[in-house]
């Protein structure tokens, strides 16, 4: 704000100048008075009235003049300064009322009154240029809204045209993945039938009459058919879980069966390449949970079979443990096998990627395995873990966390009659052990298995058994030559004997009656008929034969009738085949109706219901005849049959009314199984370890395979003895370095388990061979680990190393060969 002195034409000199005039007519007018007084109080004036008269007149006049200047100067006043004002204010108030800031106040000249009118005209001009402004800007400001809101429309309309395309895409992803799923199911259903045909009838041909060298072709195809099919599993499993199609069941199972299962399935390569397999279950870990056992097994199976392929000696250990209650469980695996590169040990986890990627590879494989273990896992809630060193072993290991489940309580079991006796199973065919092992284990036997004529021969003589059930057809020699020879020997002598045959000749084989030895079809090893086999064989009492029947059902009453339902004609061949091969009569119809029609008609024993089929499918069919029960009464086991392509099946299957379910392709053994569970009432298969007896380390496969009285080997029929001679002593001179470290380190780091275990070891290879001194003194090693003490055993050891050093020497020099 600036200050300045009025100038001269300024209002506050108009105003000095108006009081100066104001104060002069005063003072003249006081003045006069003055003079009139003194004039009329002159006394020589005195008296004088025309003078007095004179002077009144002088002073009227002048107050007259006063008043009118004042008049005057009031006049002027209003005129400068106050009229202005007014004009401002009402100019002000119209301003105020109407916002109408175009009016302005009109004052000519210079002073402050004018300077007060031009800076409010100023104002005034001020605001209604920021009026324009402002109205201007508010115009713009609705223009860019509207042309934003166009713009933002067009762009809401392009989201909604996108919105509508990736709905529509998505809609296309789901067909498409729903057709892809369908493809898979469709694609499992055609590829498994014809490999069900291979397989089946491969199965049907080994049961027939051929040549040796038939026999090698047929069976070179069915191993190349099962190849074949596991790698059509594994590309359809990855192919599921990658379509997020893969879903788990949640079932009871067994878990000691489970482990006791995988080990079974490897076993025979195991066997072949001389390895030891191993099943560990630790204490406290429960029996029964809920879950998925086929894929878990899946799982186990994979990693057991890699450490198998990858290994070529020592040992291959599976574990399973309670990593924490009530129901996380550990599995391990772990091998002694070539290890893995730490550059490919995450590598190897990707699919269709092998740790060995180079062209010379060894090992063949789809690199899938891993990649379906990793995903099974992790959808069981576990990861898959490994830890490896090149050249000295793999461990792969995972924790799946399961339900619990309440353990039923087990029916006391009545069959006595075989509990705790010493048998002996000789056989190199992986099935027929594995379903002869699972129902002896079952009934309590204590048991050995032989993978050769030479080893079971080995054992025979230098344990005591009382029975040796001994496959006809068995690598090394046939069955009845090896029974033939263990009867030539005084410990065979006493020994039963029974053999499995394959065909009904070799159960008609004269010199089975020569040799007192009985025989049993190998196909109805599952079926009950195995456990009175086995009592006659022992030739047991009429009572302890009564223990017998309580434990099954009575026996058929004649030929089971079996009702087959499948719309493949290679499939009812096959199905139809296997059935007949297991005695059963069947009939076999293409369709549900006509299924549904057939078992309104007739009675049958079992039904086996496809569950894809034209006209009405399986499980429709299942409902039907289900609903018709329930008017009619009675009730006849379904199985059902799939080719087990999409997750649901098994409950969609069992929710139809099915009592069971097998997936394609299935075998002989898998369809008695099946059929003995629902004919015979058995829930679940029997477990594979005694309740209460349970070890904390089952040794589910001993390879002390070595042969015991020399000679006896050597003067083995058909002039094999000196070959599988060389071959057990190589065997032994092999295996025992590693025992005898074992026994070194047990008994320095005081582990009386482990010298037992290497001690027992080593003295039955030893006894086989007829080195009886050694085997001497690895018994008293044994007794030693067996009190629980490792104490005087340093020089027993020092004397088996001495003994060791002299019967190796035997060996090598060759005399006894
Ligand atoms: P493949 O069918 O080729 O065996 P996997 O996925 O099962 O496929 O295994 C992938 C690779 O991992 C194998 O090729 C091998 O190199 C390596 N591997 C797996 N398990 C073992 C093991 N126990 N010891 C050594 N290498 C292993």
């Amino acid at each position: 704000m600036q200050f300045s002195w009025p100038g001269k034409g300024s209002l506050k000199s108009r105003l000095i100048t108006l009081l100066l005039g104001c104060n002069t007519l005063l003072l003249l007018c006081l003045t006069l008075s003055f003079v009139c007084y003194h004039s009329l109080a002159f006394p020589p004036l005195a008296g004088e009235p025309r003078l007095l008269l004179f002077a009144s007149f002088q002073l009227t006049l002048a107050l007259l003049g006063v008043v009118g200047l004042a008049a005057l100067l009031a006049k002027r006043i209003d005129g400068t300064i106050s009229e202005p004002i007014r004009d401002l204010s009402r100019k002000m108030e119209i301003v105020s009322t109407s916002q109408d800031y175009r009016v302005r106040v009109e004052r000519a000249g210079e002073d402050e009154l004018a300077v007060l009118f031009a800076c409010f005209n100023n104002m005034l001009a001020e605001i209604s240029v920021r009026d324009e402004r402002l109205a201007l800007h508010s115009e713009e400001l609705e223009l860019e809204v509207a042309e934003r809101t166009v713009e933002l429309s067009e762009v809401n309309r392009q989201l909604e045209g996108s919105l509508e395309s990736v709905r529509e895409a998505m809609q296309s992803a789901q067909a498409a993945n729903r057709a892809k799923s369908d493809f898979l199911a469709q694609m499992s259903h055609e590829i498994r039938t014809p490999m069900y045909g291979v397989l089946g009838m491969t199965e049907l041909l080994l049961g027939t009459d051929l040549t040796k060298e038939q026999t090698r072709y047929v069976d070179t195809v069915r191993r190349s058919g099962e190849a074949l099919l596991s790698i059509i599993n594994n590309i359809l499993d990855f192919s599921k879980i990658e379509a997020g199609r893969m879903e788990l069941e949640q079932i009871p199972f067994d878990m000691h069966q489970l482990a006791a299962d995988a080990v079974a399935i490897c076993a025979e390569d195991a066997a072949r390449k001389g390895l030891e397999l191993t099943v560990e279950l630790e204490p406290g870990l429960p029996r029964m949970f809920q879950g998925d056992p086929g894929r878990l097994r899946q799982v186990v199976v994979n990693l057991l079979g890699n450490a198998v392929k990858f290994t070529l000696k020592g040992s291959v250990r599976l574990r399973l443990a309670l990593a924490e209650a009530p129901a996380l469980v550990r599995f391990s695996v772990e091998d002694t096998g070539i290890g893995i590169a730490p550059e490919a040990q995450r590598r190897i986890f990707n699919q269709f990627t092998q740790g060995d990627e180079s062209m010379t590879r060894k090992y063949g494989g789809t690199g899938l395995g891993l990649a379906i273990a990793r995903q099974l896992t992790e959808l069981m809630g576990g990861a898959l873990e490994l830890e490896s060193e090149p050249g000295r072993g793999s461990r792969f290991s995972f924790t799946v966390r399961l339900q619990p489940h309440e353990e039923a309580p087990r029916p006391e079991r009545c069959c006595v009659a075989l509990r705790d006796k010493r048998v002996l199973l000789a056989t190199d065919d992986e099935q027929t052990r594995e379903g002869a092992m699972e129902q002896l284990l079952s009934w309590g036997v204590d048991l050995e298995c032989a993978g050769d004529a030479p080893d079971a021969f080995c054992r025979i003589v230098t344990a005591p058994f009382d029975l040796a059930v001994l496959d006809y057809r068995l690598a090394g020699t046939d069955g009845i030559e090896l029974a033939a020879t263990i009867r030539t020997v005084p410990a065979g002598r006493s020994i039963r004997i029974m053999l499995l045959t394959e065909r009904d000749e070799q159960a008609a084989d004269p010199r089975l009656a020569e040799l007192e030895a009985t025989s049993f079809p190998r196909r109805q090893l599952r079926q009950e008929g195995l456990y009175r086999a086995l009592v006659a064989a022992l030739g047991m009492d009429d009572e302890e034969r009564l223990a017998v029947g309580c434990c099954g059902a009575p026996p058929p009453p004649g030929p089971r009738q079996v009702l087959l339902v499948e719309d493949n004609v290679v499939n009812q061949e096959v199905g139809k085949g296997m059935l007949e091969s297991l005695g059963c009569r069947v009939k076999v119809v293409e369709d549900g109706a006509a299924a549904v029609s057939e078992v309104r008609r007739n009675r049958y024993d079992v039904v086996f219901m496809d569950c894809q089929m034209p006209v009405l499918d399986g499980l429709e069919a299942t409902r039907r005849i289900r609903a018709w029960e329930q008017d009619s009464g009675g009730r006849v086991p379904i199985i059902a049959l799939t080719a087990y392509a999409m997750p649901g099946d098994r409950v969609a299957c069992l929710e139809a009314g099915a009592d069971d379910y097998l997936s394609k392709p299935f075998t002989c053994d898998q369809i008695a199984k099946a059929m003995d569970r629902q004919l015979n009432g058995r829930v679940a298969t029997p477990g594979m370890v005694e309740e209460g007896s349970a070890p904390a380390s089952l040794e589910v496969i001993s390879h002390d395979k070595m042969s015991g009285a020399l000679e006896m080997i050597r003067t083995l029929p058909g002039n094999r003895g000196v070959e599988i001679l060389r071959k057990v002593v190589d065997l032994y001179l092999a295996s025992t370095p590693a025992l005898l470290q074992t026994m070194r380190e047990a008994e320095s780091g005081g582990d009386a388990e482990k010298l037992k275990a290497a001690a027992h070891s080593f003295k039955s290879s030893s006894a086989n061979l007829g080195a009886l001194r050694l085997a001497g003194v690895c018994m008293e090693l044994e007794s030693l680990g067996r009190a629980g003490s490792t104490q005087g055993a340093l020089p027993l050891l020092h004397q088996v190393e001495e003994e060791y050093r002299l019967v190796r020497d035997a060996l090598r020099g060759g005399p006894l060969c």
